[in-house]
């Protein structure tokens, strides 16, 4: 009987499944490696990400073949646009090969978050390979501070060679996004805002989450999204533009004097859970339905064991039907303290 119904489901009816808060699936963010060259200390601190630690085994992570069924089967269901993520992304090998082959799923959005370390050397391969934009991370332009926080001794230089090889391959507009941790990196707020103001590039400020259980997350340590806003305003008069499409995570702000964009992201002090169309599939096949998650859903299992499309579309669809998850709206002291998986881990 189940299985009738697994055969004669059209994907445009599951495509508009809805979760029980009304929120269709609209967003897939692939984390493609849990490794990372970096060890920012808010997000893979090396007390935990240490020599000891147990990454991921090859045959523990979707192969591309794996990454581009899965989305081809989340578009049928009504996803446009896919993230690639990580852990960094670009340390996965042949990367290019796997976007060459998302670019082929009609109708995506195809985009990439990366630390930038290796973006010079590759935008353009990115670029030709069918990706379409980029968001680069960069916390502060202070060559102290950002060495202090990436903790690899990595130069902010590069960081900002990789940016204008994006621009210059036609991965434009780039998105920086900087996280904001209080008593860190808030003094570099304006220094970025001055940098990045007539260039092109939009940057972003992220207030800092309480995501995983390994960064020992207070909420002092936010920086609010309006405290960022009215530092940059004072100096450079801004004021708020609409949203490009309804649930847009970032908040847009514009110079008043025509010099440009900024968005901040104020996922802690505005949670935006009621908008959210976004899931997440971990580097070995995970389905979590929200960032701040302490469980998933096998896909992997599925893919490996001999389902059809149609199969997985119907377990994906099922499990969006029921997701509740509002976490950032419903975070307490308590909350703060569960067992979520890693962000290196899920992707951010
Ligand atoms: N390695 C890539 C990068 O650096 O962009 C992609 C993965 S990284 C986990 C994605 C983004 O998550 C980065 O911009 C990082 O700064 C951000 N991030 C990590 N931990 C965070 C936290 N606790 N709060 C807010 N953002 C965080």
């Amino acid at each position: 009987m189940a299985e009738t119904r697994i055969a004669t489901a059209s994907p445009a009816a599951l495509a508009t499944t809805r979760d029980r808060l009304g929120r269709s699936l609209r967003d897939l963010r692939i984390s493609v490696t849990d490794r990372c060259n970096f060890r920012c200390v808010y997000c893979m601190p090396k007390e935990v990400f240490g020599k000891d630690y147990a990454f991921l085994e090859r045959k523990e992570i979707l192969t591309f073949e794996e990454i581009a069924r899965a989305t081809r089967i989340f578009s049928e269901l009504g996803v446009e646009k896919i993230r690639l993520t990580g852990g960094e992304p670009l340390v996965r090998r042949n990367l290019e090969q796997l976007i060459e082959m998302l670019a082929r799923v009609p109708g995506l959005d195809l985009t990439l978050t990366t630390n930038g370390s290796l973006l010079a050397r590759k935008a353009r391969a990115l670029k030709d390979a069918g990706l379409r934009r980029i968001t680069v991370s960069l916390d502060s332009l202070d060559e102290a501070v950002f060495r202090r926080l990436n903790d690899v001794d990595f130069p902010v230089a590069k960081v900002l060679e990789g940016i204008e090889a994006a621009a210059s391959a036609g991965l434009a507009p780039v998105k920086i996004n900087m996280v904001v941790k209080r008593g860190e990196n808030e003094d570099g707020i304006l220094p970025m805002a001055r940098f990045f103001r007539g260039t092109g590039h939009i940057l972003r400020f992220i207030e800092y989450m309480d995501v995983g259980h390994t960064n020992g997350w207070r909420m002092d340590d936010v920086v609010s999204a309006r405290e960022i806003v009215a530092m940059i305003d004072r100096e450079m008069p801004l004021e708020p533009v609409d949203p490009n499409y309804t649930g847009e995570v970032a908040e847009r702000w514009r110079y008043k004097d025509g010099s440009g964009e900024i968005g901040v992201i104020a996922s802690v002090t505005q949670a935006f859970c009621r908008d959210c169309t976004r899931a997440r599939l971990s580097t070995d096949g995970k389905l979590y339905t929200c960032l701040f998650a302490t469980a998933g859903h096998d896909l992997r299992a599925l893919l490996r064991g001999g389902a059809s499309d149609a199969d997985i579309r119907m377990a994906v669809s099922g499990i969006w039907s029921k997701r509740t998850d509002r976490y950032s709206e419903v975070r307490t002291a308590q909350t703060v303290k569960l067992q979520k998986i890693e962000m290196s881990y899920i992707g951010g």
